[in-house]
Formats: C-alpha cells, structure tokens, sequence
C-alpha cells in the first residue's frame, strides 16, 4: 500500500482540481440532503388523514421560534406557494426537479474531475515510467524483461489510475452522501438509529468473511492470468519455429496446463461466490428482523415516537447503507492498484544509467567530450556481467590512435561485443579505465560521449516510419542529399530507388518488408549520417552477402578517414586490411598486429583463418 501512497502523491499537483471535485460533492451531497428533507415534509404533511396546506407548512418553517436569528425574513416567500391542499402538494413535488438537477450537475462535476485529476497522473506516471525504462542500463540483470516492462507500463498504470478515480469519486462522494443520510436519521430519532445500527456489525461480519476467500482466490488466478499471457505470448511470437521444431503438442499441453490451473483457481472462489450473496441476505434479514423488534418494543412502549418514523428512520438508513456498499469494492480496486503500484514502483524506481540525455543540463554529470582526435584507450579493463560468475574481459590493455581501424577477431564468445559496448559506454569496466584523448570514460557526459559515436549492431535495428526517417534516426531534420549521400556510402541507394516510393517507402514494425542485407544497409547508412567520430560496426555485414560486403568493404575504407573505426568482422576477408586487427579469447587480448604479422606469430588467428577458408 505505501507504493500506491508514494504514486498517489502525484494528485497533488491537481489541488484546484481536487478541491473544486469535493466542493461539487460536498453540495451534491447537500442537494440530497435537502431533497430527502422536502419528500418527507411532503409526505408526513400531505399524505395523512388531515393535510396540511404547503403555504401552511412554510409559514410555520420561517416563523418558527427557533430560526436562527441571522436568517432573513422569509415570510414573503409564503406568497408564492398556492393555498390549497393539492396545489402546493404538486408545487412542492415538481421543487424537486430544480434540485435534483442541480445535484446531478455537481455530481457530474466531481466524477468529470476526478477522473481528469486520474487520467492526467496516471499520464505523468507513465512518462516517468517509459523515461526510466529508455535509460536502464544496458548490463542490468534483466529479471523484468520486456514483456513484463510493458505490461507494466501500460496496464499496470491503467490499474493504478482505476484506484485513483475510485479513491476521489467513490470515495469521496459515497462516503458523504452515507453520512448525510445517517444524519437524517439521527435527526429523526437517534435512538432508534442506534439500535438499528446494531445489526451492522453482524452484517459487516458476514460479507467479511466472504470477501477474504474470494480476493484470496482472485488474486492466485490473477497471477496465473499473465504466465497464461506469457505463454501465449511467446509462442505466437515465433510461431515458424515452434511448428518447424514441432512443439505445437509441448507449447499446447503448457497452456493447457496454466488454463487449468486458472480454471481451479476460480472454481475455489466459485463457491464463495455463489454462497455470498444469498447467505448475506439472509443474515442481513435476520439481523434486521432482530433489531426490528427490538424497535417495535422500544417505539410502541412510548408515546412520544411516531411509529411512521420507524419507517423514515429505515428508509434514511436503507440509502445511507446503499451508498456506503461501493465502498465495499473500493478496498478491492484500492487492493488491485497497490498491487499495481508495486510493479510499476520496480520501473520507476529502477537504477538508471548515470547521467542520461534527459539530464544534461545539469553541470554535475561530468566533463564535456571534445570531439576525439587523440586516442582510444583501454587500461587493464575487467569486466564481469552482474550475476555472471567468471570475468566476460580480463587485463585487457590496448591503445588505438586516432584514425585506426582496428578490427577485433575471436571465436563467439570470447568477448568482442562486450569489449566494443565500453566505448559508448553502454557498460561500465568491472576493474581498469576506458579513456579518450586522455580522458577517463566515467568521468564524462555521456551525450558528449555517444554524439559523436554511430553503432551498428549484427540486429539491424528499424523502426516504423519511412526510410529517409530511419536513416535521420534521432536527428528527424536532417535535409535529403544528406541522407542520399549515405545511403550512397553505404551502398543502399541503388535498392532503395528501386523501391514504388523511394525513400519515402514507409517500413512496417521493425523494418519488415526489406531483407536482411538490406535493413543491415540502411542501418550502415544511418552510421555514415551521424558522421562520427567513432564508428563500431558489431558484426554489422553478417547478413550482407559476399559481393555486396566487398563492395562495403570499400565503402567502409573510404569512411574509416578521419575517425577511428571498430570493427567485428563476420568474415575475415573483410578484415584483412585493418589494423591492427586485435585477437580475443576467452576475454583475454591475446595479440595484435597486421594480417600478415598475426598469420605468422599467433596461432589463435591461423585457426581462426583456417576454419574460414576450409569452411
Ligand atoms: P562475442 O561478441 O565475442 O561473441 P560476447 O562479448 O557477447 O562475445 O560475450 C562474452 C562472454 O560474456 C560470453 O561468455 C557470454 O556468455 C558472456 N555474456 C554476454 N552477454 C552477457 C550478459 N548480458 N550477461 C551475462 N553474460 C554475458
Ligand atoms: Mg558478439
């Protein structure tokens, strides 16, 4: 519950809003109260063996003894209600429209704004929530997982905002209208109020005891629900590879189970629920039945009560019981949302990278990057993943000055994307310093850092949106020769003014629609774009066929002037002519030099030519 609390503090910020929402309630329940006070003038005046005139009725109201003396002279308005019986009967009846109308606008008031004041934090939440989630770091643990992040993100935050229009509207609204006709019913006689309210603790008692065992049941088959997404989910993901691997039997009997699993879950709350309603009935009728009588004894051994009121007193009790029973499901949506309010707690609460874009303004997060012109340098680099128990890097020293083109080799696994992943820093080195141009990596700003860094990534990462847009990924005004001169560069311009619209071609989710080569290509053209300082290029040709990776073998010599480029090489054709070309196991740095120096000196590299040529 204190993490529903923490979020909720997120209202705050709409305190107008607030106040003018329990304003409204405050009045609406005011309008019912004086609404309930005219039906029972009309009724115990008119409706008895010898009526009494409306005009009468008012009359004794605004001259009564009691009226508290800065009340002003209201006699005249006994002129407006008719003198006859029927007349002011019907007079008085048709005053309630007015009323009710002017209760319904307040009570329309209070809900349109609680459920703005709702909507908007639940608004807020949700940008903090996905800020958090863009700048976790990228060597977390993921023990959340992305399914769950958003499930998380979308309707866990929809929940949370459920219990927070329930909290202000239900709340609020049902508790005061509860109060104002539990006060009409001590005004009518308090006693008898008082024994009927006696009954309530038999009653509350009762729909207790029912309520634990159906929450409990609830709540198990609520948590079963999302394995049963999960599941579901994972298979439709790659629906080829589970019929190719034949797994339609194993991913149906998994589902199958968590459906029954569920299935039981409900059929234990079946019963509760079955039972409640009835047994609730029947005890709320014997508990009244009981203080009925009590009443009755109470109200004929003495003269100076009006058996009718019995009646109003009921009545008074019925609606004040009938408003306050939405509450009874208020705990449970308020339960549901702190539920909620855990999970969506974990994402906003989660560690994020240290001093993300969002945050640059900020002079404390670190010196300013100048564009690297010196050298990249790693000085005795550790690095173990969180969780993992054996080091990913170990004492790796390398120095590369600017304008190199190092490529890094080694078998899978030995640690050549984790090396790579530290110089934008998307990890931080476990032991040993990453510097450029003399400076050490944790001490800078981390915009200054990657605005001069282009990555390319064996997934051709795309978004939805046209081509021209996902080659000015992340800088949207960027003018079109621009973009056309790189995906010249990187050898993409050719399919892409083959394609019906060009390079206003709008790609579907994740790029689909383009083969691999070509989705690689416009990922390379996007690189060139950014015109870096540095360029990583992580097994960025691995889809690109032989001939076209010679051709951007080409294109990547005539981009590797100027800038210092990092390259992982899924065949090492294309890495014969960097240098130097670096030889990782086992996250060791075991040597370095030219092609034609490691071919003589390092046996690691012969094995690794070797297998390629005889492959
Ligand atoms: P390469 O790119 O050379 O194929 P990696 O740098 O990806 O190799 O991985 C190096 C080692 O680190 C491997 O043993 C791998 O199992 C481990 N590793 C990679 N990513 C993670 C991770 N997120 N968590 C734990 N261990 C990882
Ligand atoms: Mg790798």
């Amino acid at each position: 519950m204190k993490e529903f609390w923490t979020l909720a503090r997120e209202m705050a910020r709409y305190r107008g809003m607030l106040l003018i929402a329990f304003c409204a309630a405050l009045l609406d329940a005011g309008t019912a109260f004086a609404g309930f006070g005219l039906l029972k003038v009309i009724a115990s005046k008119t409706f008895v063996d010898d009526p009494e005139p409306m005009r009468e009725v008012v009359r004794n109201l605004v001259t009564h003894p009691d009226k508290p003396a800065w009340l002003p002279d209201l006699t005249g308005l006994t002129t407006w209600v008719p003198a006859e019986v029927y007349p002011g009967f019907a007079f008085a009846l048709v005053m309630i429209i007015p009323l009710t109308l002017f209760g319904s606008t307040m009570r329309f008031t209070h809900a349109a704004l609680s459920f703005t004041v709702g909507l908007r934090s639940v608004m807020r939440i949700r940008q903090r929530a996905y800020f958090r989630m863009l700048h976790v770091p990228a060597d977390q643990p993921d023990d959340i997982g992305a399914a769950d992040r958003l499930s998380r993100l979308m309707s866990d935050t929809s929940r949370l905002g459920r219990g927070f229009s329930a909290l202000m509207g239900r709340a609020v609204r049902d508790s005061m209208m509860g109060v104002v006709f539990l006060i009409w019913a001590l005004i009518i006689d308090w006693k008898l109020t008082a024994i009927f309210l006696m009954a309530l603790p038999v009653i509350g008692f009762t729909i207790r005891l029912f309520g634990k065992s159906v929450r409990r049941a609830s709540k198990y088959s609520l948590q079963q629900y999302a394995e049963m997404i999960q599941a579901a989910q994972e298979s439709m993901q790659s629906p080829a590879v589970v019929r190719v691997h034949g797994a339609e039997g194993y991913e149906r009997r998994r589902f199958n189970a968590i459906n029954r699993a569920v299935f039981n879950q409900e059929m234990k709350a079946r019963t509760a629920r079955a039972l409640s309603s009835p047994v609730i009935e029947l005890i709320s009728l014997a508990g009244l039945i009981g203080v009925s009588l009590i009443a009755g004894w109470y109200v004929f051994g003495q003269q100076s009560v009006q058996p009718a009121d019995v009646l109003w007193v009921l009545v008074a009790l019925g609606i004040a019981g009938g408003s306050v029973k939405p509450i009874a499901n208020l705990n449970n949506d308020l339960q549901e949302a702190a539920a909620a309010a855990r999970r969506v707690v974990e994402i906003i609460d989660a560690p994020i990278e240290p001093n993300p874009r969002g945050a640059f303004k900020d002079p404390a997060l670190g010196v300013e990057l100048s564009r690297h012109h010196q050298s990249v340098v790693f000085e005795n680099v550790a690095y173990r993943y969180p969780g993992a128990d054996g080091l990913a890097l170990r004492g790796v020293d390398l120095t590369l000055p600017f304008g190199s083109s190092a490529a890094v080799v080694g078998t899978n696994g030995s640690g050549k994307s984790t090396l790579l992943n530290l110089v934008p820093r998307l990890t931080q080195p476990t032991e040993g310093r990453v510097l450029i141009d003399g400076i050490d990596l944790a001490t800078v700003r981390l915009r200054s850092l990657r605005d001069q860094m282009s990555m390319v990534t064996q997934q051709a990462v795309l978004f939805e949106g046209t081509i021209a847009d996902n080659i000015a990924y992340g800088r949207r005004d960027t003018p079109r020769d621009e973009i056309i001169g790189a995906a010249k560069a990187a050898f993409a311009h050719e399919f892409i003014t083959q394609l019906p619209e060009g390079y206003d071609t709008c790609l579907g989710e994740a790029g689909s629609g383009l083969s691999g080569g070509q989705r690689q290509r416009l990922c390379i053209a996007r690189a060139v774009l950014r015109q870096p300082a540095i360029l990583i290029m992580d097994e960025a040709t691995s889809q690109i066929d032989a001939e076209s990776e010679a051709l951007i073998g080409q294109a990547i010599q005539a981009l590797q002037a100027g800038r210092t480029t990092l390259t992982i090489a899924h065949r090492l054709s294309t890495v014969v002519d960097c240098n130097p070309i670096i030889v990782m196991n086992d996250g060791e740095l075991i040597d370095q030099g030219t092609h034609e120096q490691l071919l003589e000196r390092c046996g690691i590299y012969q094995t690794l030519v070797k297998n390629q040529l005889t492959r």
